[in-house]
């Protein structure tokens, strides 16, 4: 088991972004948690120190406990290929698909409990009686009893799940089940997730956030993310300004690495701009996204831009250069007029962080963001987009419905409408007012439910009450 190292962060840092009063609602709260806590720790046990959405939280989240003096550690568990198999096959049960198509039996429940018992003897040395433990999706959860019967408190959270619960759910849940009830709450990010067959009273549910000061959120002025746009080749900008951002530790990043473009001219630096950003997946419908755009019949200054990561990137995923190859093909296949319109962007990949201050200029230049998903587990991509105070539009699926109230903080479309989509990103893009406004209250939503200290409140809250 690795342990991760924590940086403290002084939550102040949030005054300029959520006003005062929340900051020291916050801090209160931590106070109290402090006092509870006494000698305690709070441990975080999770499966991956980089890579993936929970480990991006933590890494953004853990340092503002830190900094109030709350004893916080982070340990990655071990597993090994056999567990790993397991879990992935738990995975796509719980979102209630087969996977590779087993299923589960008491052979899968030995190599997941024997592979997690090494990570439990060191856990069992290092947790004392009374310390609280959160243990993060299902890969952690058997650990749950014998951290349990030494005394600690012990919350479940579970980022992953399905809208409507099939028998394949079910069956993940079957096995789940015995561990979870070692557990004194289970958190999930959406209601929906939230297992049945458990008791509602211990069930909570707590979405995850967006890292404001990441590459990928922090504030870049208009000149600047013209920059990035145009390091990135990706807007024909004239660059004002130097295409800087500022890394997590602090040291002054620049954009150089340039976006592989499909396109027939560059977009101009005058365009109105719809944009989508999403893993080239199926599900991700771009496709979708492209015959809404075109079906608008918008005048030459509106363009459409699909970005996602270089596929040459993800050498574990087949299925992007698929997806992105079908929709090269159907964007090979419109008029010349509305194909000039249209641009993929395959975004470099070498350097997380530069990235991000891609992902984040071009959110920002956008003009209407869109998130066409078929199904979605929370959609990122959406809070990221309202938080820069964009007007978005989004399927009404998964978390993107918890995120956007419709016709007050962006638009749900049904998932299928694409003349739905269509007429909303026309209505939006025609009245830049409504879009403005809707913007805005995208942003305040954004800044009251989905920062790191609403979350950070809503977990401390939990674990105050365990006391
Ligand atoms: N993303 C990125 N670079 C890309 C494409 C996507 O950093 O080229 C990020 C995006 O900003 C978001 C995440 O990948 O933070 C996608 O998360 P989301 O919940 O929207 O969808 P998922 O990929 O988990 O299905």
């Amino acid at each position: 088991m690795d342990e991760v190292e924590i940086a403290p962060q002084p939550v102040q840092r949030f005054a300029d972004v959520i006003g005062d009063e929340p900051v020291a609602r916050l801090l209160d709260t931590m106070a109290t948690a402090r006092d509870q806590l006494g000698a305690g720790t709070v441990w975080h046990v999770n499966s991956t120190a980089e890579g993936g959405g929970v480990a991006e939280m933590l890494h953004s989240i853990l340092g503002y406990p830190a900094a109030c003096d709350i004893r916080v550690r982070w340990l990655v568990i071990d597993g090994n290929e056999e567990f790993f198999e397991v879990t992935k096959r738990l995975h796509h049960l719980l979102h209630g698909s087969d996977g590779d198509g087993d299923g589960l039996d008491e052979r899968d429940r030995q190599t997941y409990e024997s592979a997690l018992a090494s990570d439990g003897a060191q856990l069992r040395r290092l947790v004392r009686p009374g310390d609280a433990v959160i243990l993060h999706d299902p890969q952690t959860l058997g650990l749950a009893p014998l951290l349990a019967a030494s005394g600690a408190h012990v919350i479940w959270s579970c980022h992953i799940g399905a809208d409507s619960p099939n028998q394949r759910t079910r069956a993940g849940w079957r096995f789940l089940e015995p561990y979870a009830a070692h557990t004194s709450n289970q958190v999930f990010s959406r209601r929906q997730y939230g297992w049945d067959v458990l008791d509602p009273a211990q069930v909570v549910v707590i979405p995850p956030c967006i890292d404001a000061f990441s590459a990928k959120n922090q504030v870049l002025d208009d000149d600047t993310v013209a920059a990035v746009l145009a390091a990135a080749g990706i807007v024909a900008t004239r660059a004002p300004a130097s295409a800087t951002f500022t890394r997590q530790d602090g040291a002054t990043g620049r954009v150089t690495a340039r976006a592989d473009m499909i396109e027939d001219t560059p977009v101009p630096a005058t365009a109105k701009i719809v944009t989508q950003i999403s893993r080239w997946d199926p599900l991700k419908d771009h496709v979708g996204v492209l015959t809404a755009f075109c079906g608008a019949e918008l005048d030459g200054d509106a363009h459409l831009v699909l970005a996602g990561p270089s596929p040459d990137s993800v050498t574990d995923d087949p299925e992007g250069q698929q997806t992105l190859d079908e929709l090269r093909a159907a964007w090979s296949a419109l008029p010349p007029e509305q194909r000039r319109q249209v641009h993929l962007a395959c975004l470099p990949m070498d350097d997380l962080e530069e990235n991000a201050a891609i992902v984040n200029a071009l959110q920002r230049r956008t003009d209407v963001i869109v998130q066409k998903s078929l199904a979605e587990g929370f959609g990122l991509t959406v809070a990221e987009g309202m938080w820069k105070g964009r007007p978005t539009v989004g399927s009404r699926v998964g978390g993107i419905q918890d995120q956007i109230e419709s016709g007050v903080s962006g638009v749900l479309v049904e998932p299928t409408d694409l003349a739905g989509f269509t007429a909303t990103v026309r209505n939006l893009l025609d009245d830049p007012e409504t879009a403005a406004e809707l913007g805005r209250a995208a942003q305040d939503r954004v800044c009251a439910e989905y920062l790191a200290p609403r979350h950070i409140d809503r977990y401390f809250q939990l674990i105050t009450a365990l006391y």
